[in-house]
């Protein structure tokens, strides 16, 4: 599944190849705005001081979708532009099956 045919939808699907559920859940947002970064989940709201990510600021939301794969859609700021990509992944760092930040 490409990030295009999941905004031609309106809905989010998992990327994780063979999946493509529509069953996703948004798990964790991160702003990375020169190096201070804030992050959101279902335990709340942390800033803390890092690296910068290039020349512009980088948000990334993290989902889960209801079978466990992890999915991470990045918008990257550079000269003007904003690029994005939804991509699965395995890393260690973003591969976290938290909750969904809020539901009710
Ligand atoms: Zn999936």
């Amino acid at each position: 599944m490409t990030a295009e045919a999941s905004v031609e939808t309106g809905l989010v699907h998992c990327p994780a190849p063979g999946c493509e559920c529509l069953c996703v859940h948004p798990v964790g947002v991160e702003v990375n705005s020169g190096g201070v970064i804030t992050d959101v989940d279902h335990e709340g709201t942390r800033i803390t001081k890092g690296k910068a990510d290039g020349r512009g600021v980088t948000i990334l939301v993290r989902f889960v979708c209801e079978w466990g794969h992890a999915s991470l859609l990045r918008f990257h700021f550079h000269k003007g532009s904003t690029e994005f990509e939804i991509v699965p992944t395995s890393d260690p760092e973003t591969y976290e099956l938290k909750p969904t930040i809020w539901r009710d």
